[in-house]
């Protein structure tokens, strides 16, 4: 029996399709979803730094950290860069889970909760399968990584090899 379905977005083609079949099963079984994005570290790549300035996100930094995001994350006082970058991993994070959410709503997945991890994404998304006893694990065959002459991705690959229960890897 499917009671519960994990769900690994990273934002890429790939892993809309993962939603999708998801979304899919979790409607016509009446299964929970647990919807994970694992945030990667290191600097915020340029289009994405981008996309954090038109939502404003400096603007919305708790006290102390009133500089405008531009300025900080370009050459800026490092501390204030780093804490931008995590904020703006988290709210990119945060919008990756809503547009995911929404689309399983729409599908007419009932039951949705949201995790929102940091550290390696395949160790990450086995603890969040592990802790909340998933039955089946599904993910794209791809990501947004590079590296395009391998079939399967290194995230795909360790997650479906290590995982205890049922993992589809979706191409
Ligand atoms: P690599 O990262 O090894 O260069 P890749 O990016 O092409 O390769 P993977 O990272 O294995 O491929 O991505 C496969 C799937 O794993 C994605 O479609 C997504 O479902 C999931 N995934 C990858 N990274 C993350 C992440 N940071 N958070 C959540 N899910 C992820
Ligand atoms: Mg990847």
């Amino acid at each position: 029996m499917i009671e519960t379905i994990l769900v690994a977005t990273d934002g890429s083609d790939h892993a809309d399709k993962a939603l999708d079949l998801a979304g899919l099963l979790a409607a016509q079984l009446g299964a929970k979803v647990v919807l994970v994005h694992v945030m990667s570290p290191g600097p915020v790549p340029e289009s994405l730094r981008r996309m954090a300035e038109v939502e404003h996100l400096a603007e919305r930094a708790p006290a102390g950290y009133e500089q405008p995001l531009a300025s900080t994350v370009r050459g800026g006082d490092p501390r204030h860069a780093e804490y931008e970058n995590f904020r703006v991993h988290e709210a990119i994070g945060n919008q990756l889970l809503d547009v995911a959410e929404r689309g399983l709503r729409k599908k007419g997945v009932k039951s949705i909760s949201r995790r929102l991890e940091d550290g390696e994404p395949a160790e990450a998304i086995l603890d969040a399968a592990a802790g909340a006893g998933v039955d089946m694990i599904v993910l794209g065959s791809r990501g947004l990584g590079s590296l395009k002459k391998l079939l399967v991705g290194s995230v795909s690959s360790k997650v479906c090899q290590l995982a205890r229960c049922t993992c589809v890897s979706v191409k």
